[in-house]
């Protein structure tokens, strides 16, 4: 991620929010941190956990004396949020008894300072934070892509599929999913050698990748020469119309195959919708796709196989 080789000025993009109850408190604290990350200020437990569902923050600093929701609490309900548990909380707060500070490593703190605010404190302890979640960032954004091609592996896809395909049973969307093959693949190997083939499998990739064009739409490598491509909130008939693109883009980079009937690089595929049936079980679907691959293949390759509106 190109946010950690910033090195001169590394927290420029990162957003702490401060939630304080306290206006002249709440002032204080952005002050000291306002100029090296963006600061995000809301006053009270319950503005924190929309604003943390909507746009999640690198840091949390949080007071844990409020009305209502008390910062524990906070914390505790952070910490059950699927795409927001990951996120570091510092507790700010006057409290200094023992039991007091307990409560709040137990409550999912990573960090703890105390009232009133030392300025070199609070900054430096927000900059050790920030430094750990931009690291961890980082490392698990390249664990999930694949080192030849830069698309997403498979251990992505896992993940992401399971979410999406909820996501799309909730809010009763198509979802679309399609599957390609590079045609006569082991043979461009043998002509051309493999380096000259990882070449051609980091090309199709970013063409498959260049004919997404919502940012919802993800490109996956499934395996050696087989892609996944993932189509939330997209119809068969629009489908249809992404599957054409990406096989025409791939064409069009006229990439010589000496040894196919086709003279070029070229790609099979299978595309099918998200049936009911599959909720349970992906694994059905991904089989069904499949299919419609080998049937691509079995047809005379180049093309892509569609299901039920077609076949
Ligand atoms: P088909 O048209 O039926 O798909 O034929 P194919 O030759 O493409 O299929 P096959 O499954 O027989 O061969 C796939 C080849 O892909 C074999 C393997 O050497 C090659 N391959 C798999 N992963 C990589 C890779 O990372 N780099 C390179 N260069 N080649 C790879
Ligand atoms: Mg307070
Ligand atoms: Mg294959
Ligand atoms: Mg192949």
């Amino acid at each position: 991620m190109q946010r950690l080789d910033d090195s001169l000025h590394p927290f420029k993009t990162t957003t702490v929010l401060v939630v304080e109850d306290e206006p002249i408190t709440r002032t204080i604290i952005a002050n000291y941190l306002d100029g090296f990350c963006h600061v995000a200020v809301v006053a009270n437990a319950e503005e924190a956990l929309q604003y943390c569902s909507l746009t999640p923050p690198d840091l949390i600093l949080s007071d844990v004396l409020m009305r209502e929701m008390d910062g524990l609490e906070l914390c505790r309900q952070l910490k059950t949020m699927p795409d927001v548990s990951h996120i570091p909380l510092i507790f700010i707060t006057s409290l200094s008894e023992d039991v007091e500070e307990q409560a709040c490593w137990e409550a999912g703190c990573v960090d703890y300072v105390v009232k009133p605010v030392n300025a070199i404190t609070l900054t430096n302890r927000v900059k050790t934070h920030l430094t750990l979640k931009l690291q961890t960032d980082f490392l698990k954004q390249q664990s999930l892509l694949d080192g030849l091609t830069r698309v997403y592996n498979r251990h992505w896809l896992e993940d992401a599929v399971q979410r999406l395909i909820r996501q799309s049973s909730r809010e009763c969307s198509s979802f679309c999913l399609a599957m390609f093959d590079v045609d006569w693949f082991k043979k461009y190997n043998d002509h051309f050698g493999h380096l000259q083939g990882d070449q051609c499998l980091r090309e199709v990739a970013k063409a498959l990748k260049k004919a997404l064009l919502r940012p919802s739409d993800a490109v996956v490598r499934y395996g050696g020469e087989e892609f996944i491509c993932l189509l939330p909130d997209t119809d068969i008939e629009g489908a249809e119309c992404v599957v054409n693109r990406i096989k025409d883009a791939v064409c069009k980079l006229e990439l010589a195959h000496p040894e196919s009937p086709f003279g070029i690089v070229t790609l099979s595929g299978g595309l099918s919708q998200l049936d009911n049936s599959d909720l349970e079980n992906w694994e059905a679907w991904l089989k069904r796709t499949d299919e419609l691959l080998y049937k691509a293949k079995a047809t005379g390759r180049n093309r892509v196989c569609i299901a039920s509106v077609r076949n």
